[in-house]
């Protein structure tokens, strides 16, 4: 599983820092970061997944 941010469209909600603090994170400005583009274990991978249904921009894509 992998796990893709796009900056340009984030609008800096933070569902995705919320649900899956392991996996993401936000700047300064509220942009999304990506601390790990392969979560390495299943709490890891379902809040990622989690926090890819939850975004409201389309910003967080995970590839499975
Ligand atoms: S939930 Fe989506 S829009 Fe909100 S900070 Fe995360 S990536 Fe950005």
């Amino acid at each position: 599983m992998r796990v893709t941010v796009n900056q340009e469209v984030c609008v800096g909600a933070g569902m995705c820092a919320l649900t899956a603090p392991r996996v993401f994170d936000q700047d300064e400005a509220g942009v999304v970061t990506l601390l790990v583009a392969e979560p390495g274990d299943d709490e890891a991978r379902s809040t990622a997944r989690e926090a890819g249904t939850l975004c409201p921009s389309g910003a967080v894509r995970i590839i499975e």
